[in-house]
């Protein structure tokens, strides 16, 4: 599923004052699997790019009104620019030629005038999403098991929509598992794949990482439906799973 449109997971930052538009907004571009987090202010956005980036959720596109209540969407692209390269669909409700020209000038690299459809709202995102970041749309190298998708590109994990904030060492050894769904690997195999080494780290932490993944992919950890126990032997990941009715965005 990822790599042909930009899928679940994509960060939208929505720069808009006036809740219940920005309410809208996001409902419908949640909808579509983005992820989206709402700034009601220029301040605010800057503080989100910032907090998602050292989150390591960087925000992957911004949709920015032009009129805030602290300063012009323009001025806030314009002091953001130097540091932050992420497309910007700028919304106006000012629709004259000169405005549009300056908003390109300014490094928006598209319009939406107010009123707009929703529909056209995320096309705009989808068109520029793919035109400022085409590797997004290159096929990625992504693993299967039901509902569960492992992106060995982005070194990113979905179950259903919802992304899976995983540490680097419980996507190890997530992917290691999903490469051979059903087979069974022992703790010393899921060390070494995860980068562990014998005198580092022992066999013993990987029933640590198992216990941590779980509680973050499993909709009940105690009775795990993904990632299953073979006593005296190790781990597998279940093959073959249907679409799950645990834990989803909906
Ligand atoms: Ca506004």
């Amino acid at each position: 599923m990822w790599g042909e449109t930009v899928q679940a997971g994509w960060h939208v930052l929505l720069v808009e004052d006036e809740p219940r538009m920005a309410e809208t907004m996001q409902a419908y571009l949640e909808a579509e699997g983005y992820r989206v987090t709402v700034a009601g202010t220029a301040a605010e956005a800057r503080s989100c790019l910032r907090e998602a980036q050292a989150a390591g959720r960087p925000v992957d596109l911004m949709v920015l009104d032009w009129m805030l209540p602290d300063e012009s969407g323009i001025d806030l692209l314009r002091g953001i620019r130097p540091e932050w390269s992420l497309p910007v669909v700028m919304v106006t409700a000012r629709s004259d030629e000169l405005d549009k020209l300056l908003g390109l000038e300014m490094g928006a690299d598209d319009y939406l005038t107010k009123p707009f459809s929703l529909r056209e709202l995320v096309g705009r995102v989808r068109a520029v999403m793919r035109r400022a970041r085409p590797a997004l749309f290159v096929a990625d190298e992504v693993l299967s098991c039901g509902d569960l998708q492992v992106n060995l590109s982005q070194r990113r994990a979905l179950l259903g929509r919802v992304e899976l904030n995983l540490t680097p060492r419980e996507f190890d050894l997530l992917a290691t598992l999903a490469r051979h769904p059903g087979r069974v690997f022992t703790r010393l195999q899921l060390l070494e794949a995860a980068g562990g080494d014998a005198f580092g780290s022992s066999e013993r932490a990987v029933d640590t990482h198992v216990s941590n993944l779980r509680r973050k992919l499993e909709a009940d950890p105690a009775s795990p439906r993904y990632l299953l126990t073979v006593p005296g032997a190790g781990y597998k990941l279940a093959p073959g799973l249907e679409a799950s009715s645990g834990r989803r965005d909906q």
